[in-house]
């Protein structure tokens, strides 16, 4: 295992602001999303308080962290495009999402209105905002139902789904919508990468280290291949987020951008996680991939999904791709479309239908028929 960054290391011995300390700086183990989900540290770290329930917050986000992740929200707004002046309406699914969200904006002067996603369009015309902020299947949605008059910047967050595919059809429908990506996990209280001018998704040095670790172990990926992304927060005191790997793969193009933004610099697609990643028939199913695989044909609605069924010996893994036809389309040109589109990404085609399975949940829903657990993710 290689030495951490030097940063860490350096906050790390600054032993009187966390609440933990690490036996060896050069061997701090990675946290599994296991570890955070459990409250659970890894081995060679330690609290140097002993009671727990002091220490530990299982949600983050409290007015002090807010306060300690200002310079990150500021950072990510700057990036984005998101003026001092905007009015932003936050539409999010999550409500602990949604109002961390418009908090963090309104910390940093923006009037904001954080709507659930069935108020949207009561919400757009309370604020008529100029910023949306929201999810990649929602804005979608708001495509669909004619809900951005007015809109110049549409900011998705998530990880996964904002990709070339999505946005061609946004753009279809609203030419002059600048989009960007911001990447934010309920685990950190504030974004962790924003995409500038230039389509680059760069990864905050304020308020965080983060990491680019090989998909297979635990050493610094090599430019240009998929990577796992681990972050450490350098903010919160309540909550130890140190080397916490998200599962999520990026890949790294660039650590320099002519932005002059700094930092480095991912290809706005997020991959997923690999955790929701089987391999099927030889290859690997991310879900990045994936969901730009059916949203990139034309006449695929917001909701989309796959069940897989795998197979030991692999000859008979089958997946079934279920996606939302729009109206004005011809349905067998639309299927023969998506299989085109998985031969050409995956080298497989899949059975495409527009039947969902009772138990559907949008997006994209992954069934493993082996282990018969499944997977969301969005
Ligand atoms: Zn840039």
């Amino acid at each position: 295992m290689e030495k951490i960054p030097a940063r860490l290391a350096e906050v790390l011995n600054q032993r009187h602001v966390w609440p933990y300390a690490v036996e060896n700086l050069d061997h701090v183990p990675i946290m599994t999303r296991k570890d955070y989900s459990r409250r659970a540290m890894p081995g060679g770290v330690r609290l140097l308080r002993s009671r727990r329930s002091d220490v530990f917050h299982y949600w983050p986000y409290g007015s002090e962290d807010l306060a300690n992740t200002r310079p990150v929200w500021e950072w990510a707004a700057t990036l984005a495009g998101i003026g001092a002046d905007a009015r932003v309406v936050v539409a999010l699914d999550n409500d602990d999402a949604r109002s961390l969200w418009a908090e963090g904006m309104v910390t940093i002067g923006r009037t904001v209105l954080a709507v659930r996603p069935e108020n949207l369009s009561a919400g757009m015309k309370a604020l008529q905002p100029t910023v949306l902020v929201t999810s990649p299947l929602l804005a979608y949605q708001a495509v669909l139902g004619q809900m951005l008059d007015g809109i110049d910047l549409l900011i998705l967050t998530g990880s996964v789904g904002g990709g070339p595919g999505l946005r061609q059809k946004i753009h279809h429908r609203y030419p002059t919508i600048q989009i960007r990506q911001l990447y934010y996990i309920g685990e950190f209280s504030a974004p962790l990468a924003a995409e500038c001018a230039n389509g680059g998704l760069h990864w905050t040095t304020v308020g965080a280290e983060i990491e680019f670790l090989a998909v297979d172990r635990d050493e610094t990926a090599h430019p240009g291949a998929r990577a796992r992304v681990v972050v450490s927060d350098l903010t919160d005191r309540a909550q130890p987020l140190l080397r916490y790997d998200t599962g999520d793969l990026v890949q790294v193009v660039a650590s320099d951008c002519s932005c002059g933004a700094g930092g480095v610099v991912t290809h706005p697609l997020v991959l997923g996680k690999l955790e929701n990643a089987p391999m099927v028939f030889g290859s690997r199913l991310y879900p990045g991939d994936f969901v730009e695989a059916i949203w990139g044909a034309d006449g695929t609605g917001p909701h989309i999904g796959a069940n897989v069924r795998l197979d030991r010996g692999r000859s008979k893994d089958q997946v079934t791709v279920c996606f939302e036809a729009l109206p004005g389309f011809d349905l067998s040109h639309v299927k023969q479309s998506i299989a085109d589109r998985f031969r050409k990404t995956f080298g497989f085609v899949p059975e495409v239908t527009t039947n969902f399975p009772p138990d559907f949940q949008p997006l994209l829903y992954v069934r493993d028929f082996r282990t018969g657990t499944g997977e969301t993710s969005q």
